[in-house]
């Protein structure tokens, strides 16, 4: 994992966003305030017009993760940004990660965004899709899988992630407000975080 792969995956990520900003709005109308696509899709642009600058991993991924916090607004902007900051305080200033370094950072990036949330699995949010994928990337490893192998699988779990908040009541975020009403409804940030990992799999593949 290069420090030109990693600007590519979060341009890759802001272009599919801004794809699906509607789809995402859409999700959080039903669930939430209909910002989440908008949120996202502000984020990410803005996350782009700084990856030129970065010449290390750690700087990119630090400050896409503070651009993220500052132009967001929703709940959503400071935990993908505590996800990439932790990211990046991670992996060091190299310019490139091995694999399972790779995958201690997105590790250090969740735990990160829990402590954050103080959310569990389960609570219907973003941390639905995150967790089993990178739970997935790791075992992929361990059991001696390449990059590629490791990124499918994790774009796999992300997605079954992602589905199985469908059917659960939210315990976190706005969505907690409806109770048992937000049930039926597939959440808004386990969805762009799913993205994540589509957006990953395009730029290895
Ligand atoms: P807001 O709810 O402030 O409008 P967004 O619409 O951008 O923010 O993001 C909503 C998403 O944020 C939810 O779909 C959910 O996945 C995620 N979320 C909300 N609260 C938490 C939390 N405490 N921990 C993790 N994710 C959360
Ligand atoms: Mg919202
Ligand atoms: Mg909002």
């Amino acid at each position: 994992m290069t420090l030109d792969l990693l600007a590519d995956w979060l341009r890759r990520f802001a272009a599919i966003i801004d794809e699906n900003k509607t789809y995402l709005t859409e999700l959080d109308s039903a669930i939430g305030d209909a910002d989440h696509g908008a949120n996202m899709a502000r984020g990410t642009a803005a996350v782009v017009t700084h990856l030129d600058e970065a010449t290390t991993i750690d700087g990119l991924l630090k400050k896409a993760g503070m651009t993220l916090v500052s132009t967001v607004g929703g709940t959503s902007g400071p935990l993908y940004g505590t996800l990439l900051m932790k990211m990046g305080m991670a992996t060091g200033s190299v310019v490139e990660l091995e694999p399972d370094q790779f995958g201690k950072a997105l590790r250090a990036g969740l735990e990160g965004l829990i402590a954050r949330g103080k959310t569990e699995l389960e609570d219907k949010t973003m941390v639905d899709a995150l967790s089993p994928a990178i739970d997935a990337y790791d075992a992929a490893l361990a059991d001696g899988a390449d990059l590629w192998d490791a990124v499918d699988a994790a774009q796999q779990a992300a997605a079954a992630g992602r589905d199985a908040t469908t059917p659960m009541v939210a315990r976190k975020g706005r969505a907690s407000y409806l109770g048992e009403r937000s049930a039926g409804h597939c959440d808004p940030g386990a969805t762009s975080s799913a993205y994540l990992f589509d957006a990953l799999a395009d730029v290895i593949g």
